[in-house]
């Protein structure tokens, strides 16, 4: 399996915030860069906990409105819900995913895992289509060996 590419750097990360049209203020750079570092679909906790060490009067609600902005501007994107909790998806590269209904990790799958999506059949008119995105639901290597023994 190909891991999905996902590194951009600090520069990158600035340019695609100026693009958003996001002005950038000193703890909202933290926040993005410490989001966008972080492993595989962080939740809005996780991502406190990091950002605290390096900002210390950080509040968990500030860390939210930051990421409801982020997501405004297409900068990152909220997981679908039935994962548990509020998952951020931090790999901008299309990608698919693999979801372990035990443990509910959450791992991407590169888009090229897939033959190309097309409908068979038409779907609903008046529906504007923005991507494809595939959920593989299952067990995860950890979840399925300890289900063996
Ligand atoms: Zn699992
Ligand atoms: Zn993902």
């Amino acid at each position: 399996m190909k891991p999905v590419a996902r590194q951009l750097s600090r520069e990158a990360l600035r340019d695609r915030c100026r693009e958003a049209g996001l002005s950038l203020t000193h703890q909202r750079l933290v926040i993005y860069e410490e989001l966008m570092a972080m492993g595989e679909h962080p939740s809005p906790e996780a991502l406190y906990e990091r950002v605290r060490k390096q900002i210390p009067s950080l509040s968990l609600a500030t860390v939210y409105n930051n990421i409801k902005t982020f997501v405004e501007h297409g900068l990152v994107r909220e997981m679908s819900i039935h994962h548990g909790s509020l998952r951020l998806e931090n790999n901008p590269n299309p990608h698919h995913h693999l979801v372990c209904t035990r443990c509910k990790a959450i791992e991407d799958l590169a888009e090229d895992n897939f033959e190309p999506i097309r409908f068979k059949k038409s779907i609903p008119k008046g529906f504007a289509v923005h991507r494809f995105s595939v959920e593989v639901l299952g067990l995860c290597k950890r979840c399925s060996s300890s289900s063996k023994s």
